[in-house]
């Protein structure tokens, strides 16, 4: 179900500017609830591709607890390969200092140019932190905002500004890189619950076992 989608479906191809997705997130590891929340949003508004964008430092979290993001962005990729529609871009792993939203959209406007449409996706909770800073009203410019809820953790719209902000409930985000990463620790299987590279990955390079 969608919220505050002013137009919903809108008619695709030609005579349109692009629409493209900006899917922002830490990716720790990327999961199949993400993977199926780009794919439902993208098929939703109608989206020409979606850019996955892994966080360079999530400032409001723990350094030492974060994997590096060398390895969050090889896995995102990883996830993503087989999908055209799909790619991954480094502008905030890249990015020194720490990773504040605003900066991403400013960017990738500025190499998109003003007549495409961008929209930023990530999940619900995480969004109520992006727009309860400051240049609130810049966002909202800058792309429209679309909150996927997980079940169980429902933001409601209510005190979001009109036709800015969109919220998509998508079940299989039940999903999350918290439980994946607690179950890599305890050595119970994550199979099915990510991509089988990402399990490869993992086992690979021992992530998330220690900590
Ligand atoms: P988070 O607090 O780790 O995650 C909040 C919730 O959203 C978790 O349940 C998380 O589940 C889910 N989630 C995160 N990304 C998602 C996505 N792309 N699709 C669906 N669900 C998602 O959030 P975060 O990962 O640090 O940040 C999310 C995005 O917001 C990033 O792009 C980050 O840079 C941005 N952000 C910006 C600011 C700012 O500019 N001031 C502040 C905070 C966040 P999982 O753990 O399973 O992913």
């Amino acid at each position: 179900m969608v919220h505050g989608h002013n137009s919903g479906r809108r008619s695709s191809g030609a005579g349109r500017p692009p629409r493209i997705g900006i899917m922002g997130g830490t990716f720790d590891p990327v999961h199949h609830g993400h993977l199926v929340a780009a794919s439902e949003v993208a098929h939703l508004f109608e989206l020409d591709e979606v850019v996955f964008v892994p966080t360079g430092q999530p400032w409001q979290k723990d350094p030492d607890k974060v994997t590096p993001p060398e390895d969050r962005y090889l896995m995102t990729v990883i996830a993503t390969a087989e999908n055209p529609q799909f790619r991954v871009d480094r502008i905030e792993i890249d990015r020194d200092g720490p990773t504040y939203t605003i900066d991403t959209l400013r960017e990738l406007r500025s190499s998109y140019g003003p007549s495409v449409e961008l929209f930023f996706i990530t999940g619900a909770d995480a969004l109520g932190a992006i727009l309860g800073w400051h240049n609130a009203d810049e966002l909202f410019e800058l792309a429209h905002f679309v909150g996927c809820n997980r079940p169980g953790h429902r933001l409601s719209d209510t005190g979001l500004p009109e036709g800015k902000v969109s919220l998509v409930e998508v079940p299989a985000l039940a999903i999350s890189s918290t439980e994946c990463r607690e179950r890599v620790r305890k050595g119970e299987p994550i199979w099915y619950l990510v991509p089988d590279g990402i399990v490869r990955y993992i086992n690979k390079t021992g992530l998330y076992r220690d900590s």
